[in-house]
């Protein structure tokens, strides 16, 4: 055994945490989203559920829970037989264009495209299995090198680029702002997003949409709401602290 496990909360210690925090998480999106003058119910609560137990994830589902995305292939696919209908099921993670054909078909919507070339061979499996697959387009927000993603001067030219291409549809963009120790920080990162989102809505272009906008996360999606997020991905707060990161 490595120390990951070291200290790991037990699951009936996350399903715990998990009543504990959604009535709350969900209470604090719609007070958010009222701030910025829009419905509740236009915002998606998407729990991320990496390094979590797929009991504690279907108690969360059984409970109210309607939206998960998971962040690697191979967990998702080890995870996917055993999970309860329910909940929608997103892709968010850093997607490799190797590993697309596991997921083409098995989600809903893919947060993270952050290529040209990703977005075809995403679009060529799709055409294989006769399906049509939503897609975001991820944007590197802060320009870190650590980081995938479009820049944000270069995302209209490859959502052009992209919207020809057959077995993908664009619904919109994601990001990940640079990690930072304070909320606000990020609501200038957010506030750009939202500018370029409704730029490009503006454009109206062919065979896409831009309609969801996913960002913000444990510590600052209240912010990511009231700057235009329609999708929040929430980990931790939901589920409590992970004991390895992925
Ligand atoms: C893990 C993860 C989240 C959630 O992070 P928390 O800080 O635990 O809420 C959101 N988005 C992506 C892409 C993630 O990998």
């Amino acid at each position: 055994m490595t120390e990951n496990t070291l200290g790991e909360l037990t699951i009936a210690e996350r399903k715990q945490i998990f009543d504990e925090n959604f009535r709350d998480i969900t209470d604090r999106i719609a007070a958010a989203a009222k701030r910025s003058n829009r419905n509740p119910k236009d915002i998606t609560l998407l729990a991320a559920t990496k390094t979590i137990d797929v009991e504690v994830i279907n108690y969360a589902i059984q409970n109210g829970l309607t939206a998960i995305g998971e962040n690697r292939v191979q967990e998702f696919l080890s995870k996917e037989p055993h999970l309860t209908n329910g909940a929608v099921r997103h892709f968010i993670g850093h997607l490799q264009s190797n590993k697309a054909k596991d997921i083409v078909g098995r989600v809903e919507l893919i947060h993270s495209v952050h290529s040209l070339k990703l977005a075809k061979v995403i679009s060529d499996l799709s055409i294989k299995k006769g399906i049509v697959t939503d897609i975001l387009l991820e944007v590197n927000i802060g320009g870190e090198d650590s980081k995938s993603g479009f820049a944000p001067t270069e995302v209209i030219d490859n959502l052009v680029e992209i919207s020809k291409l057959q077995g993908v549809f664009v619904r919109g963009l994601m990001t990940i702002p640079p990690i930072c120790d304070n909320s606000e920080k990020n609501r200038e990162y957010f506030k750009e997003m939202y500018n370029l989102f409704l730029d490009i809505q503006g454009k109206k272009i062919d065979n896409s949409s831009m309609e969801l906008l996913s960002m913000g996360m444990s510590d600052d999606f209240e912010v990511a709401i009231e700057e235009g997020a329609n999708i929040v991905r929430v980990g931790t707060a939901l589920f409590g602290k992970r004991f390895y990161s992925l």
